[in-house]
């Protein structure tokens, strides 16, 4: 079990709202979250399973891909799950949102949930801003911050290609 686990051992009938907060060691997350992981759950209980939303919060120190800037960004998450008692013959049940718990269970685990969801929101290429203006490729500077005398030199190397072509 993780430190994100909620209690549901006399969980009433109902509606119920629950904040976690653990480390990103604690939920496994990579070294580039260094802030603390939060978690505000809201649990529907039916008296046959228990319906989770949980909205998932960390930061990260991470590099842009564009212009190399370390930056700090807030990924925020979402999921929500049906936890369905049962035993292991209820685990046909296909649906990704359904996860099927001992009906002794007197916890539900989130941790390994905040973790995949975490990464998943993250881009692959990730980018201090959507308007990132990269580096020049000709001096490296950084476009966002300065400007350079390279760019009106620049060619688009697809032109040059054709240059040359109707050159020959
Ligand atoms: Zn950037
Ligand atoms: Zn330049």
């Amino acid at each position: 079990m993780s430190v994100l686990k909620i209690n549901i051992s006399n969980l009433p009938e109902g509606i119920h709202q629950r904040s976690l907060e653990a480390t990103p060691e604690e939920v496994g997350l990579d070294n580039r979250f260094a802030k603390a992981v939060i978690v505000n759950a809201t649990l529907e209980k039916t008296s046959r399973q228990l319906y989770l939303k949980a909205e998932c919060k960390a930061v990260g120190n991470f590099t842009c891909d564009r212009c190399l800037e370390e930056f700090e960004k807030e990924v925020v998450a979402s999921y929500r799950v049906m936890y369905v008692a049962g035993d292991r013959s209820a685990e046909g049940l296909k649906e990704d949102e359904v996860q099927v718990i001992p009906p002794e269970a007197n916890a539900i685990d989130l941790g390994e949930d905040v973790r995949q969801f975490i990464m998943l929101v993250l881009p692959q290429k990730i980018l201090c801003k959507e308007e990132c203006a990269g580096l020049c490729p000709t001096c490296g500077t950084n476009r966002n911050t300065s400007s350079c005398d390279c760019r009106k030199e620049e060619t688009d190397p697809r032109w040059e290609g054709l240059k040359k072509f109707l050159e020959n």
